[in-house]
């Protein structure tokens, strides 16, 4: 057996755990920007705890809380440069996947502040190494604290492109579930769809590894567990397996990187939305089935059922109904959303290879009325 494992992030996980890794923190520099959204870093508390470690540790900082969801390459290139004239040292993302996808593009702005928007994709043009970064999660779900993809939106709202580079990981990742007890049941339900469907894309990637597989496996079973109790509100110790959870599954996708659903996903997210964890389990059904089809992804398939105790047929009607996206579309709004998405490169990451004409079938079997 063949398997090399890279995570280049140290994880401090639990409460308090921030207090634990911040004198990390001095190694870094002497200017911090924070990067967050608009308001739940500070409602859930992680906003302000960081900032009174960062003035004990005598670090200077800086505000940058105008990340929206989904957030724009523009704005990412905009606050880089804004750093950069700032004498910036080094960036932490606090909230959900957003700013912490944010933080790694300002970073890397930050480092390079004279070239274009575009060029933050083209490592010819990126010379200078992204400034060190951290990131303290506020959801449970997209694993960015512990993966370098800054999944962005590119100029005129309609299409995601994913920025990634061998200096994008963050340094520490600190992850107390205690910041994600503010999230409604809504939010928490999608953020934990979301890193279901990191762990279930990750363990059928053909990419996956023998270290992938256990990560994988250990989230989904663990979001399995706390979903089918349908809770009505999730109490700290719900709360900590999902936090641990979405970390593992982040970790299993820095390996693989994710399968089809993302891409379908992200039309009905920025055109109609529809928030990403849903968007990506309003397609696991369709997923599973499409696998099943080949050898590899029939037993793939099989195995990580039985991992997790729930049968396909489960899976199927399960996911997608806690996604509840009720949508319609005529055909010219289905081709509209399918023609943005049919170039994105996570197809060709599962047993099963989907071409232009499925997309097309899929979008209609679930949108399509006259
Ligand atoms: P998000 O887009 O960061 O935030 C969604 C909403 O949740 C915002 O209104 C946010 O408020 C709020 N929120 C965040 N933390 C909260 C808390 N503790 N209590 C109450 N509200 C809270 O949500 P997300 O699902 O975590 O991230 C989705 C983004 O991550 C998408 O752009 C997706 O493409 C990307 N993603 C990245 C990866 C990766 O590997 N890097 C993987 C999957 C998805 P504020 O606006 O006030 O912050
Ligand atoms: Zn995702």
């Amino acid at each position: 057996m063949n398997a090399s494992f890279y995570l280049p992030t140290r994880v401090f996980f639990g409460d308090g755990a921030l207090q634990n890794g911040a004198p990390l923190f001095l190694a870094a520099g002497k200017h911090a920007l924070i990067v967050t959204g608009r308001t739940s870093a500070r409602a859930c508390g992680a906003l302000d705890e960081l900032c009174a470690l960062l003035d004990r540790l005598g670090i200077t900082h800086t505000l940058f809380d105008r990340v929206t969801e989904n957030p724009p390459l523009l704005l990412c290139c905009e606050a880089g440069k804004a750093a950069y004239e700032q004498g910036v040292d080094f960036v932490i993302g606090v909230g959900g996947g957003s700013p912490l996808d944010a933080a790694k593009a300002i970073a890397a702005f930050a480092a390079n502040p004279t070239i274009s928007p575009k060029a933050l994709y083209d490592s010819e043009q990126r010379v200078h190494s992204t400034l060190p970064l951290f990131a303290i999660p506020t959801t449970a779900g997209t694993g960015s604290e512990v993966n370098p993809y800054s999944v962005l939106t590119l100029p005129g709202g309609r299409q995601k492109k994913t920025f990634k580079a061998d200096d994008t990981w963050p340094r520490a990742a600190f992850v107390d579930p205690r910041y994600t007890a503010t999230m409604s049941r809504e939010l928490t339900v999608s953020t934990a769809l979301d890193a279901f469907a990191h762990a279930m894309e990750s363990y059928l990637s053909p990419r996956s590894t023998v270290f992938s597989e256990r990560a994988a496996l250990f989230a989904a079973t663990e979001i399995f567990d706390v979903l089918s109790l349908y809770p009505e509100q999730f109490d700290s110790e719900m709360r900590e397996r999902l936090s641990a959870a979405a970390t593992a599954a982040g970790m299993a996708i820095s390996v693989t990187g994710t399968g089809f659903p993302h891409p379908l996903g992200y039309s009905i997210t920025l055109l109609d939305g529809i928030p990403h964890g849903r968007a990506c389990a309003a397609f696991a059904a369709d997923y599973l089935t499409y696998n099943e089809k080949t050898p590899e992804g029939k037993a793939r398939i099989a195995a990580f059922s039985a991992a997790i105790g729930a049968k396909p047929a489960v899976l199927k009607t399960y996911l997608p109904a806690l996604a509840a996206v009720d949508l319609s579309f005529n055909e010219e709004e289905i081709r509209e959303r399918v023609e943005l998405i049919v170039g994105a490169k996570n197809y060709v990451n599962s047993p099963y290879v989907l071409n232009k004409e499925e997309i097309y079938d899929i979008y209609r079997a679930h949108f399509f009325k006259k």
